[in-house]
Order: C-alpha cells, then structure tokens, then sequence
C-alpha cells in the first residue's frame, strides 16, 4: 500500500503496487515473465466505496514478455485481466445481480447495467475455472427459451436430479445441441439415462442419436403449455364471437377472465374463482377447454396408475370436443403418447422443474437490458447454476 489522495471530485485513491511475489507475471497466465516496458503509465481501478465515498485504486500497469502470450499487461492480483473494477468490487456486483432488483444493483454500486452484464460474465468465467459443471449428469431436461424479441433464443439443460443449470447457448438447432454433447463427451453421453423435452424434432433427433441408453420424456411445462394454448385459442374465437355478435358486456368480461383461465387451478384469487364461475355459467364450450388444461395439469401430479387411468379418460374426452383446437391437441398428446408415458412413470418431482423452468424465464427477462446472450448466460449460471457469487471476503456459498 502507498499513499492515499483525496481528490476535487471527493473521490479516494490508493495508490497500491503488488508485492514482490507477485510482480512480473503475465496478465493471461500468471506465468513470470521478463519485463517489457512500462505500459501506458498509471491505471486505475474501481473499487469498493470506503463508506460512502467512491474509491479507486492506482497502480503502475506495466507489460511483460510472456513466452506463450507475448506483450501482455502484467498481473494485478486485485483485479481480472482487462477489468476496470477490482475482484472485491466485480463480486460484490454479482451477488447483487442474483439477489437484487436492476435498479438496487445499479444504484447502490453506481454502475450502468450494461456494464453489469460484462462483470457477470468475468465472475462467472473465475468461478467456472478449473470446475467441470458437466459432471455426474443422469438426469436431464432440455429446453429452449425466447430470450428478445425477434427470434432469438437459448437452449438450457438442467441437471433434474441437482435442479440446477448446467449448460446454455444461444441458438435453437441441431447444431447448437450438438456442441453440448460434444463437450459431455461419449462416455458420459452413455451414462444419460433420461432426457425431458419438449417434443421440438430439433431435440429429439440430436438426443436420439447421442444419447442411446436414455429414456426420452415430455417435458411436463411445455405439455401443460401446449393445453393452455389450445384453451386460449377457444378463448379468442368465443371473445370474437362476442364482440361481433355486439354483446360488449360479454367479451370485455372474457378478456377480464383470461388470467383466471391460464393461471393454475390451486392459485386463483376469490376473485379470479368468480370469473371462472361465471365462464361456466355463461359460456359451456370455453370452461370445458378450461377443464381440458386444469385435468392435463392434473395428469403429473398423480400417481403413475391415477395418472394412466386419467389420461385414457382425458383422451376420450378431447377427441369428442366439439372445439376443433381441443381435437388438435389431443391429436398431439396422441402423436408423442410414449414420451409422455414415460414422463409419467419416471415421474420427477415435476414441481421443481417447472420452477426452474420459470426462473430461468424470469432471469432472461431481466437481462433484457444486457444485450449479449453471453452475459444473460453468465447471469443464469451465477443464479441457477452450481457456482454461485458470493460477497467478497465470505466463504464461498457450498452448494451441493
Ligand atoms: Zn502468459
């Protein structure tokens, strides 16, 4: 440490320098390495307020002459290669990211949030290095999720048996899924023993050729998401009905009815149970389809016999809708009737994984702000994935 200087602009700055151990080694691989030149002169670093008053660190930046990386900037050891904000400052703005609001974020630590975004993505790089997130993988779920608007997604795998994220990319093809097996490698492709999806041709087909000991499943989210599509179909055709048939009343009281109608059975306000009364009071083809989503829902959470039993009845039921989008769907239950057997006898604890599911879609809405799949990544990782950020000077959170 040397000395500290109050500046005009009431900020603090420290100057430091490494210790002698610590200097001349190359900024990419820690090796030591013969000095170069001085670099640019002083640099500094963000770091965290003392009290309430901004504070930097100052330090020599000189380059060194790696054998493996040529002229690089030496080695800080407060700070990540390239950043502009120390280790303690990068780590405490991503325990934030994951706990707090954006703005909480931003504010407390007086960055914008897209700068946010590339913090995320160094923490998370430091705290993968050196681990192998793809270990002991049996159980696992794929999906793809819209992360903004004009067609861009990610597929994420998720570990079902430690409920947590394991691996993401953008991307929606064949191609992207590969590169995930390709880094599982052949032999722990052999150790899957299930994979959930959803029934996208994309996915199958890569698991079906990658993963040949594995037992393919219906993702329970998306099954149940299928069914609530097919019920807000009716939904729309019966408010149209309405409104051209001039009844106001009626269709400005359907659209007031809709989060009563998607929303899960178990959840709804007193409020919400009375608009679903009345849809059923008032509109018989609309409530059946409602019935038709709350039974397929029903269908995972029952035991395996229950479930069976329910699902020849549910089956019988929808294919004598008189609802042309119920027929369809009970066309599409019918088409993948063995993944969702499977799901059903290798019932998982459906609940956690459509809660994982749900995070995962609340993260990439957040991140809406980031604009890099990269950083969105690297928040989801930090939040649902096995290494988690924890605050600086903490014990790193163990998490099994
Ligand atoms: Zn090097």
């Amino acid at each position: 440490m040397g000395e500290t200087e109050l500046t005009d602009e009431r900020e603090l700055v420290v100057a430091v320098r490494p210790h002698r151990r610590q200097r001349g080694r190359c900024g990419v691989c820690g090796r030591r390495s013969p000095g170069y030149d001085a670099g640019d002169g002083r640099r500094r670093w963000r770091a965290l307020d003392l009290g309430s008053t901004p504070t930097h660190l100052e330090a020599e930046a000189p380059r060194v002459a790696c054998k493996a990386h040529g002229v690089v900037v030496a080695q800080v050891p407060w700070a990540d290669q390239g950043a502009r904000f120390t280790r303690s400052f990068d780590d405490q703005v991503a325990w934030l990211a994951v706990e707090c609001s954006q703005t909480a974020v931003s504010e407390l630590m007086r960055i914008a949030w897209r700068s946010v975004g590339s913090v995320l993505t160094r923490v998370s790089r430091r705290l993968e290095q050196g681990q192998d997130r793809l270990a002991g993988l049996h159980r696992i779920g794929i999906d793809e999720i819209s992360w903004r608007r004009g067609q861009r997604y990610l597929i994420v795998v998720v570990d079902h048996d430690s409920d947590r994220l394991v691996w993401a990319a953008p991307g929606r093809d064949e191609a992207t899924l590969e590169r995930f097996f390709e880094q599982l490698g052949e032999g722990r492709c052999r150790q899957i023993t299930y994979v959930s999806a959803d029934a996208a041709s994309w996915i199958s087909n890569v698991v079906r050729r990658r993963c040949p000991n594995a037992v393919r499943c219906l993702d329970a989210y998306h099954t149940v998401a299928w069914a609530t599509e097919a019920l807000d179909e009716v939904r729309r055709a019966v408010w149209n009905e309405a409104r051209r048939g001039n009844r106001r009343g009626q269709a400005v009281a359907l659209k007031g009815a809709r989060w009563a109608l998607w929303k899960n059975g178990d959840n709804l306000s007193p409020s919400q149970r009375g608009k679903l009364a009345w849809v059923q009071r008032v509109n018989k083809p609309l409530y059946q389809a409602y019935l038709i989503k709350e039974h397929m829902r029903l269908l995972f959470q029952l035991p395996f016999d229950d479930a069976i039993d329910l699902l020849i009845e549910w089956l019988q039921w929808a294919f004598d809708s008189p609802l042309e989008p119920i027929v369809r769907l009970a066309c599409q239950i019918a088409d993948h009737l063995d993944e969702l057997l499977n799901t059903l006898r290798h019932n998982l604890s459906n609940a956690r994984v459509e809660g994982l599911n749900t995070r995962i879609r609340l993260i990439a809405r957040r991140a809406f702000g980031f604009h890099s799949a990269e950083a969105l990544i690297a928040l989801a990782m930090l939040a649902l994935g096995a290494f988690q950020p924890s605050l600086p000077g903490r014990q790193a959170a163990a998490i099994g």
